[in-house]
């Protein structure tokens, strides 16, 4: 590790590995500190989509959107309660982030889109493995191209230290030795994530995010940046807000991407009583609160190899499908009454429900839930159905920043050095922070903040 640096990137996940390329692309300087010995924190866990209003395949399908209608979207999916100056940075910074990706990070993606629950069109794009490790082995291997950038892992910053008002470094500790060093820098990039992770934090602001439920993700996710940027005055915001997403194992809280065929094609979700109790693309808030209602707390995921065929997932995925079929978390049968007897649900209801859904797709409404996908009725086996409950994913509060992506001080100041960028940095989502919008976040936030890190180091 050197004594001293231009830029400290605190956290290697795809916010830290955008702010630590932009800021060494400007010319400075970089360390790229990880705590844990894997990197890519729960950007490597996620499914990676990102909501990319005027994307490629939108162009090519004559899907008609905008940054405005994106900034609409987000918005409204969170309550209203996120900052709307932040939200349009985003949205304005999409198309040019997924460009950033494929150009400079060398990420590939698929050639098709998916739908977001809160979302009003098909604007999502996917990384060619549907999954985030996609960006984040490819952004390591380009982090390792540039020499301005010391990538260290097992290295976990413990706190940062100010001159005056002014961030002038960070002390952090090794986490395999122990061993304690302070690296001098003029500015910090705060990339750390979220505190899904970290239950006594959880509970602290939102009592009703105790033990019981269960998280998607990274251990490493402890809201460390919080607590570091706290003691160095930031504001924290929105804290309250924590997003648990409503298609995870029941028994590990992993997030199940075998059921992204409810997004990328269709699925309906039924209860334990064959009954669907939900509109299946509404927002993760509300899909969440509608499971946790039901007699036994599951929801129950339903689609045909139709869904399974059009989709691919159970092959981009085949270790998680694997898996959960192993584990009876998924059942596969050539009739409703196979399925339903394995996962327990009732089958003579499901069979009026699914009657139901059929003829709803010949009138093309669903005048129950008002379903608002395309909507393709269930016909030939093979079945699956899957049990799902909700789990901790994603914490919508954090430091305050602007967006300039600088940290702000209780009285609105930014802390001067101090810059924030993806989920440890709040105010953006609200309430609820709808399905591939972080993605777009991470990226374009890491990136501006990387940029002004490098420009405030000059
Ligand atoms: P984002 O989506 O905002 O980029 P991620 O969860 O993908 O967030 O990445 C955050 C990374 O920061 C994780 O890999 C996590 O282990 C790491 N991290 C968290 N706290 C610290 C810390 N104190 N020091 C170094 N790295 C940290």
């Amino acid at each position: 590790l050197p004594e001293s640096t231009d830029v400290v990137v605190i956290g290697a996940g795809g916010a830290g590995f955008a702010a630590a390329i932009s800021a060494a692309n400007a010319g400075k300087k970089v360390v790229l500190m990880e705590k844990m010995g894997v990197l890519g924190g729960d950007t490597a866990l996620s499914g990676g989509e990102m909501a990319v209003p005027g994307n490629w395949i939108q162009v090519k399908e004559g899907i008609v959107d905008s940054p405005e209608a994106l900034a609409k979207d987000m918005l409204e999916g969170g309550d209203n309660a996120g900052d709307p100056a932040l939200v349009q940075v985003i949205a304005d910074g999409a198309l040019e982030s997924s460009q950033w990706l494929t150009f400079e990070g060398g990420v590939s993606w698929k050639h098709d889109l998916m739908q977001f629950g809160g979302h009003n069109t098909k604007r999502s794009i996917i990384p060619i493995t549907h999954s985030g490790s996609e960006m984040t082995t490819k952004l390591t291997k380009r982090v390792n191209e540039i020499d301005d950038i010391t990538l260290v892992d097992c290295t976990r910053a413990v706190e940062l230290v100010k001159d005056g008002n002014a961030i002038s470094g960070v002390k952090v500790q090794n986490t395999v030795t122990g061993e304690e060093n302070t690296i001098a820098c003029k500015a910090v990039v705060m990339a750390s994530g979220g505190f899904g992770s970290n239950v006594d934090m959880r509970v602290k602001y939102n009592p009703a995010m105790d033990d019981k439920i269960l998280s998607t993700d990274s251990v490493g996710v402890t809201g460390d940046g919080i607590t570091m940027g706290e003691a160095a005055g930031a504001n924290l915001i929105d804290m309250e807000y924590i997003q648990t997403y409503p298609v995870c194992d029941p028994s590990t809280g992993a997030l199940l991407y075998v059921g992204d065929v409810r997004l990328e094609y269709q699925a309906i979700m039924v209860n334990k009583e064959g009954d669907r109790f939900v509109e299946e693309l509404d927002r993760r808030d509300v899909i969440s609160n509608a499971i946790t209602k039901q007699s036994d707390g599951k929801g129950y995921l339903l689609f045909n190899q139709k869904g399974a065929d059009e989709t691919g997932l159970l092959v981009t995925h085949a270790d998680e499908y694997e898996n959960i079929l192993a584990r009876n978390v998924i059942a596969k049968g050539d009739t409703l009454d196979d399925v339903c007897s394995q996962m327990g649900v009732d089958a003579a209801e499901l069979q009026k429900t699914i009657d139901t859904w059929n003829q709803y797709c010949k009138d093309g409404k669903d005048p129950e839930f008002n379903y608002r996908g395309k909507m393709n009725p269930i016909e030939e086996g093979p079945y699956y159905l899957m049990a799902c409950k909700p789990a901790v994913h994603y914490t919508m509060g954090g430091l305050h920043i602007n967006t300039d992506a600088q940290v702000l001080d209780q009285t609105g100041a930014p802390i001067p050095g101090f810059y924030a960028a993806g989920e440890v940095a709040g105010h953006k989502m609200g309430t609820n922070r709808l399905g591939s919008c972080s993605m777009t976040d991470i990226y374009t936030f890491g990136r501006i903040a990387g940029a002004n890190a490098a420009a405030h180091s000059a």
